[in-house]
C-alpha cells in the first residue's frame, strides 16, 4: 500500500473512468509547505491565515503578511493557492484585539464579521495579499459569509485596495479569483444566487455540520449529532455543487469531510471539483479515487440522498459498495 501511495505522488488525481479532480491541502503556516509537496498536493485549498495573527503578540504588519503569502505562493510554484482571510473569533481568541466574551462565540463576532467591522485590519491583509499575488496563482476566499451584501462589501473593499495599489504603481495579478466559504446553511441554501457573483465555493463542512445540526463542534456531549453523512448535509452539499456548475464556477470542499474515505465516493458522485484536506490524507485519497467510477458514484450518491433517512444508513450503503 505504502508503495502504491509513493508511486501516486507525482500522478494526477483521476477516477477509474479518467475524470480529474483536484486534491489540495489545508495549511496553517508556510512551514506546512514541505508536507504538501512531499504528499503530492496539487494546490493549497485552504490557507488558514488566522495563525499569523494568533502566533503574534500584536497585529501582524502588512510586510510580515506579505512575506508569508509570498513564501506560500512561490513554494507552490504556480499551482493555485486559496488564501482565506482571517477567521478570528469563535473558538480562536486574539488577546490583543480585546474582543468581549460572548455567550455563543460560534454564533457571534468572528471571521468576515470582524473584518467588515474593523476594516483597517482587513485592508492591511488584502494589501499584503494583492502585493503577493504576482508571485503565483492567488485565490482569495472570505470565511463565514451568510449574506450576499457581506460578500459584496468584502469584494468592494478588495477592489478599492486594488485601485489604491494601481495608483501607487504597485503590480497586482489580474486573474485573482475571489470566492467564499460555504459554512453557514443560509449561504448553502442560497448558493444559486451566490454563484452568480463569486468565482468559486469551498464548502467548510466543519462549521456547516455544526450549524445545520445545531451541535457545537467542540462539545463531546452532543457529538453524536455531529453527522457528516446525515442526508441533510449531503443535500446541502449537492445544492452548492449544482449551483456552482450551473454558473460555470467550481466547487471545492475544505472541511474534514473532504478527506473522509466514506464521504469521498459520495462527493465524487455529487461532482465536487476540488478536495482540500490535511496533506497526509492526499495519497490515500488519490489511491481511493482510482477505484471509483463517476457514473456509479453518481447513482450511489443519489441513493444516499433520496433513500437513506439516517447517517447510519448512508455509511452502510457506501460500505456495501466499497467492500464489493
Ligand atoms: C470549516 O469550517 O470546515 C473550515 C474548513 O474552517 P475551520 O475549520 O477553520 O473553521
Ligand atoms: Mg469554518
Amino acid at each position: 500500500l505504502k508503495l502504491e501511495w509513493d508511486r501516486l505522488k507525482d500522478e494526477k488525481s483521476v477516477t477509474k473512468d479518467g475524470k480529474h479532480v483536484e486534491l489540495a491541502a489545508n495549511i496553517g503556516t508556510p512551514k506546512d509547505l514541505t508536507g504538501v509537496i512531499d504528499n503530492g498536493g496539487e494546490a493549497i485549498g485552504l490557507y488558514r491565515t488566522e495563525f499569523l495573527y494568533m502566533d503574534s503578540k500584536e497585529l501582524p504588519t502588512e510586510d510580515e503578511q506579505y512575506t508569508a503569502y509570498k513564501a506560500v505562493l512561490e513554494g507552490m510554484d504556480g499551482k493555485p493557492v486559496v488564501v482565506r482571510t482571517m477567521d478570528i473569533g469563535g473558538d480562536k481568541e486574539l488577546p490583543y484585539l480585546e474582543l468581549p466574551k460572548e455567550m455563543n462565540p460560534f454564533l457571534g463576532y468572528r471571521a468576515i464579521r470582524v473584518s467588515l467591522d474593523q476594516d483597517e485590519i482587513f485592508r492591511t491583509q488584502l494589501r499584503a495579499l494583492l502585493r503577493a499575488s504576482v508571485h503565483g496563482t492567488l485565490r482569495i476566499m472570505f470565511p463565514m459569509i451568510a449574506t450576499l451584501p457581506e460578500f459584496r462589501d468584502a469584494k468592494a473593499i478588495l477592489e478599492e485596495e486594488k485601485a489604491n495599489l494601481a495608483k501607487a504603481d504597485i503590480k497586482v495579478a489580474d486573474d485573482i479569483q475571489v470566492g467564499i466559504m460555504i459554512e453557514i446553511p443560509a449561504a448553502a441554501v442560497l448558493a444559486d444566487q451566490f454563484a452568480k457573483e463569486v468565482d468559486f465555493f469551498s464548502i467548510g463542512t466543519n462549521d456547516l455540520i455544526q450549524y445545520t445540526m445545531a451541535a457545537d463542534r467542540m462539545n463531546e456531549r452532543v457529538s453524536y449529532l455531529y453527522q457528516p453523512y446525515n442526508p441533510s448535509i449531503l443535500r446541502l452539499v449537492k445544492n452548492v455543487i449544482d449551483a456552482a456548475h450551473k454558473e460555470g464556477k467550481w466547487a471545492g470542499m475544505c472541511g474534514e469531510m473532504a478527506g473522509d474515505q466514506i464521504a469521498v465516493p459520495l462527493l465524487v458522485g455529487l461532482g465536487l471539483d476540488e478536495f482540500s484536506m490535511s496533506a497526509t490524507s492526499i495519497l490515500k485519497t488519490r489511491s481511493l479515487l482510482t477505484h471509483l467510477d463517476t457514473a456509479e458514484m453518481k447513482k450511489l450518491s443519489e441513493q444516499a440522498l433520496n433513500e437513506c433517512t439516517t447517517a447510519e444508513e448512508v455509511v452502510k450503503l457506501v460500505e456495501q459498495y466499497t467492500s464489493k
